[in-house]
């Protein structure tokens, strides 16, 4: 996506773009994520001091293998964006890091926005917060079978009452 600094000031400082863009090949390396389709990017441009505040929201539909049972499951991640731009070289002090200073009218949003989508994926992608994940020793899928679940996961709490129901069966 790029974006035209100087066409900014025609409009009034302020200017809005939605577009989308396939990110695919972010993923190559992903083995976490099965499937994205494309990026949806909504972001607004206002200018004020001779400094461009681009922001908005990336969202991306997306498939993930689950870390803990393997199954691949569907997510829509909306991702905040924000970068700022200067073309004033004198602007690039130490408390402003975060303002990248351009040489060039036309920014190109495309490396910024990738990082962001980058940063914004799940570190451990997770189908559902409760996923109990597979049984260790099986394999078996704990969501779809709760009865695989091995018997060390007794809590030790209730192991007396365990051993009390074993001497019961005897
Ligand atoms: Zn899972």
């Amino acid at each position: 996506m790029q974006l035209n600094i100087r066409d900014l000031a025609s409009h009034s400082g302020q200017v809005r773009r939605i577009e989308q863009s396939d990110v695919g090949h972010l993923f190559q390396g992903e083995s976490d994520v099965t499937r994205a389709e494309p990026l949806l990017i909504e972001v607004q441009a206002m200018t004020d001091s001779g400094v461009v505040d681009v922001s908005g929201t990336l969202t991306l539909p997306a498939e993930f293998v689950c870390s803990r049972c393997l199954c691949q499951y569907g997510q829509r991640l909306s991702i905040p964006f924000r970068e700022r731009f200067t073309r004033d070289k004198n602007r690039s002090d130490a408390d402003e890091d975060d303002l990248h200073v351009i040489n060039e009218d036309v920014v190109d949003l495309t490396p910024y926005i990738e990082e962001s989508v980058l940063l914004g994926l799940p570190y451990i992608p997770v189908c559902t917060p409760e996923c109990k994940g597979l049984n260790p020793e099986t394999g078996a899928n704990l969501n779809i079978d709760p009865a695989a679940v091995p018997e060390a996961r007794i809590d030790p709490r209730l192991a007396v009452l365990q051993q009390l129901l074993d001497k019961g069966k005897q």
